[in-house]
């Protein structure tokens, strides 16, 4: 578990991207442990395939598999919210250690920065993350981290500048 926010190419017969079956997103692949893990209750003969998340926010797919015939997970079948599907508080960014999306924002708007990628990196470091079996991506958050604080840090820009901010405060 120790390695799982370091990026290996996995080789296999399966495509390293699929489109969703029902819109059509492109789809990154998933470990079977990552579905095996955030699936609330998964059904009996699981065959074994390779599965894929769909992050698309206006999909209700979250996993399907590369084999049409096995079962797809729908988003309210996970025992966590989908941060990349939901559009209303709390949208979870790290499932390891339970940032939201507002806590982000939060400290930006108490300090006008934000530490969280670096709070989150120190544990990656230490090998305290544990994203495979936590996150429905099954990846590690700092991205989804950096992202969330840089497009705050910009509207907060925009809001000062006297701009209209792109998104509501
Ligand atoms: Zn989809």
């Amino acid at each position: 578990m120790s390695d799982c926010c370091s990026v290996n190419a996995k080789i296999g017969a399966a495509p390293a991207v699929m489109a969703c079956p029902v819109n059509g997103a492109r789809s990154k692949q998933v470990d079977m442990l990552t579905v095996k893990s955030l699936v609330r209750q998964l059904p009996l003969g699981m065959p074994d395939t390779q599965y894929y998340f769909c992050d698309a926010s206006d999909c209700e797919v979250a996993y399907f598999a590369s084999d049409p015939e096995a079962p797809r997970f729908r988003r309210e079948d996970l025992v966590v919210r989908v941060g990349a599907k939901e559009t209303t508080d709390p949208i979870p960014v790290c499932y390891c250690f339970g940032f939201t999306r507002q806590d982000i924002w939060d400290e930006i708007w108490r300090t006008g920065k934000s530490s969280v990628a670096e709070r989150i990196a120190a544990e990656v470091g230490a090998g305290r993350c544990a994203c495979e079996v936590k996150n429905p991506t099954g990846k590690c958050c700092l991205g989804d981290v950096t992202r969330a604080a840089k497009e705050r840090m910009s509207g907060a820009m925009r809001f000062i500048k006297g701009e209209r901010a792109s998104d509501e405060y």
